[in-house]
């Protein structure tokens, strides 16, 4: 696989991402990612323009067994104290969050790692928690799985107008299964960006609310 690792220093901190050309353009592809503020800016920088994470979880559905994929229909936040927004104290409206996921990423994902084990799931909620959540806490959310990352990082990339999917991995996300996902997935991204993700800023745009810099949107 002909990778590039990325490392680079953002106002949020130092990111380092994997991340591969493609027709469709550029993807990075963040792991159990700590720092999604960093990671994202980042990877806006680098002119990126699909973001896949893949994310850790603990089942907290019964049927699910370490090494199974899940590629989430939903996410619920059970996070706190964690900044949810680059765009503190601007006033640029309201991001409908409806799909959560990017859903054409999402699709290669699940094409992906269909095309690697019958034990992937397509349907089911994620819980992002902290580390001392608890897996009960994410069941009565009627989560299926619970990661510690992956929210806010939802929610950032579209204010950045980035493609952003998570392929969630039972036990562990750093694993062979994970690795053959990903490099699975150069064949299954379509060549042309055809969801919504890359104008999510549009209305904010037509109101001359914003620069055509994104670096400018950012809040304090
Ligand atoms: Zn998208």
């Amino acid at each position: 696989m002909t990778f590039t690792l990325t490392s680079l220093n953002t106002p949020f901190g130092l990111a380092m991402f994997a991340t591969r050309e493609h027709v469709g353009g550029t993807w990075a592809v963040l792991l159990d990612e700590q720092n999604p503020y960093a990671a994202l800016y980042a990877a806006k920088a680098q002119g990126v323009t699909r973001v896949i994470e893949a994310v850790s979880v603990q089942p907290c559905d019964r049927l699910l067994e370490p090494g199974d994929l899940l590629i989430p229909s939903d996410l619920v936040d059970l996070t706190h104290g964690r900044r949810s927004t680059f765009f503190t104290n601007r006033g640029y409206g309201f991001i409908g969050q409806a799909p959560v996921w990017c859903p054409q990423t999402r699709q290669a994902l699940i094409t992906a790692a269909q095309a690697i084990t019958p034990r992937t799931f397509v349907r089911g909620t994620l819980a992002v928690g902290e580390v001392d959540t608890q897996i009960e806490d994410a069941r009565t959310w009627n989560a299926h799985a619970l990661a510690v990352t992956s929210a806010p990082a939802a929610f950032l990339a579209k204010e950045l107008e980035l493609c952003y999917a998570v392929i969630a991995i039972v036990g562990g996300a750093a694993s062979e299964r994970g690795n053959a996902v990903i490099a699975k997935l150069m064949q299954h991204l379509p060549d042309e960006r055809t969801c919504a993700c890359g104008s999510t800023m549009q209305p904010a745009r037509e109101r001359g609310l914003i620069s055509d810099d994104w670096r400018t949107w950012i809040g304090d």
